[in-house]
């Protein structure tokens, strides 16, 4: 007998439920891919998460070659057509698949669900991305949660799923059959122009990059807490896209950081923590499948945003004057990724100082995020935003000068990613525009040429979003 194992956000063979269903049925395997971003609708990958599926995909491919299986490649309008063309050119007993929580995701494998088993083949999916499926958290009241600390402490009286990962042979499993598969090249993911060249410095966007990432996490999770706000710092483990794509599980995370970490409360109270803001991030979309592009509260439908393109576009660009929030800005643009810390400030900036609609933010961050994951983006924007689950307050608004000096007192980070500032005194860097003449000509730097003069003073940005929340509240 033949099965199917669809690989989607869980590009691995280590702790993969589906992969192990498999491999125990004893049946012969095909791995397959399907490439259907048509299908994906407004949450089309952008470039970078492509960027990031193309190695990912060639690593598998390369992991499964070791077993002497080839790993199938289709690319199609729809995911259904590509099955439906799959089990028709060869007899498929059963398929297997690890479950997507998304609200597209969950419609598109109910109907794939109901097809194939009509055509009498076995379909059994399984969760394999989360560590508890979202349904089997809720509150007393049977409600899903909305406030992050008793999610997480309701998640910590249940049984934290262990990884298992099974052994094979190559005869067990490799099929008889040869199938028609298409070039990764023929999906088109990687850039036509190369800039991707700091993403390739910067990343390892394979399994052993994870494993990598994930032996240094646990050496360093007794100082994440001290550590894990300093974006110089290499504080955080930066498995964030491992995770999006499954090349790790967070079974696995969770495991292996909690059995090999020396200090296991501050493990769990650290960076343990936020493996359940994940759970708690998917919980949320999964309950409120809405907040993809619309607030979780609903009031915030109506919030006088002041919608500008030019603002927008320099604070993209990384151009808004404001050193700590450019140089994330320039951190994601070069490589994909962007420090929790920064991702904070910037977000704030954009939402409150230049009154931004969220979602601008949120779309941005789509594109160019190699770790973009509709469901920890939505709830950090939202959060940022003040309109979601658990949310900082609207009138709490970030100060991007004080949170400059505070996590990156050395400028390391800040020169690091604005180069043109790097003559700058690091006490003076974090409000170039508050230097005397003399100061500023002494470090090179000419404000308005070298680097831009701030596009809205703090104060007036702070009072801006002061006022629009107030006069939102009087209008509800
Ligand atoms: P670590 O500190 O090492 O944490 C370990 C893991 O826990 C991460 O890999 C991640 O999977 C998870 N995690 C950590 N912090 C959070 C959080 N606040 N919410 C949910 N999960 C978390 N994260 C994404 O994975 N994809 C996104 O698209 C995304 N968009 C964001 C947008 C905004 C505006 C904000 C404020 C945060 C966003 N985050 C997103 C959450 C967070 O910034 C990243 O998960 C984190 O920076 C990843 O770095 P790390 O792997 O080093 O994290």
């Amino acid at each position: 007998d033949t099965c199917i194992v669809w690989f989607r956000r869980d590009l691995r063979l280590h702790d993969n439920p589906a992969w192990n269903a498999a491999v125990k049925s004893g049946c012969k395997i095909i791995p397959l891919f399907i490439h259907s971003p048509s299908e994906e609708g407004k949450w089309r990958a952008g470039a970078a998460s492509n960027w990031w599926l193309h190695h990912a995909l060639q690593d598998l491919s390369n992991q499964l070659a070791c077993y002497g299986l080839t790993l199938t490649l289709r690319s199609s309008d729809t995911a259904i057509a590509a099955l439906t063309a799959l089990t028709q050119e060869i007899p498929v007993k059963a398929i297997y698949w690890n479950r997507c929580y998304e609200e597209q995701s969950i419609k598109r494998d109910t109907l794939i669900k109901e097809t194939l088993s009509n055509d009498g083949i076995s379909v059994r999916s399984f969760n394999g991305n989360l560590l508890f499926d979202p349904l089997e958290i809720t509150n007393k009241s049977g409600s899903p949660y909305k406030v992050f600390t008793p999610f997480w402490k309701s998640c910590l009286t249940l049984v934290i799923p262990r990884p298992e990962t099974i052994t094979f042979q190559q005869a067990e499993t490799s099929p008889h059959y040869c199938l028609k598969s298409d070039e990764l090249d023929s999906f088109s993911l990687l850039p036509k122009i190369p800039w991707d060249s700091e993403m390739k410095e910067f990343w390892e966007p394979t399994r052993s990059g994870a494993k990598k990432l994930l032996k240094q996490a646990i050496a360093k999770s007794t100082h994440y807490q001290d550590l894990r706000d300093i974006p110089s710092d290499d504080g955080t483990s930066r498995l964030s896209p491992y995770l999006h794509f499954g090349q790790i599980s967070p079974a696995e995370f969770h495991h292996e950081v909690l059995t090999r970490c020396t200090v296991k409360d501050t493990a769990q109270n650290g960076i343990l923590r936020q493996l359940f803001w994940r759970e708690f991030s998917a919980h949320l979309l999964y309950h409120f499948p809405h907040t993809h592009d619309q607030p979780l509260r609903d009031e915030y439908q109506n919030f006088p945003w002041n919608f500008d393109t030019d603002l927008l576009e320099k604070w993209q660009r990384g151009q808004t004057g404001y050193p700590i929030v450019d140089a994330g800005m320039r951190q994601l643009w070069k490589t994909g990724w962007m420090h929790n810390r920064v991702r904070m400030v910037a977000s704030s900036f954009l939402v409150k100082h230049l009154l931004q609609p969220w979602q601008e933010g949120a779309h941005w961050f789509w594109v160019t995020l190699v770790d973009a994951d509709l469901a920890n983006n939505t709830q950090g924007w939202q959060w940022i935003g003040g309109c979601g689950a658990d949310a900082s307050p609207y009138f709490r608004v970030f100060n991007p000068i004080l949170q400059s000096k505070k996590f990156d007192p050395t400028a390391a980070y800040i020169k690091k990613w604005i180069p043109e500032l790097s003559e700058v005194p690091a006490k003076l860097i974090h409000a170039p525009w508050e230097m005397e003449p003399l100061e500023l000509a002494a470090a090179g730097v000419k404000l308005g040429t070298d680097y831009p003069k701030p596009i809205i003073g703090h104060q007036e940005g702070r009072k801006q979003a002061l006022d629009a929340y107030s006069k939102f509240k009087s209008s509800l």
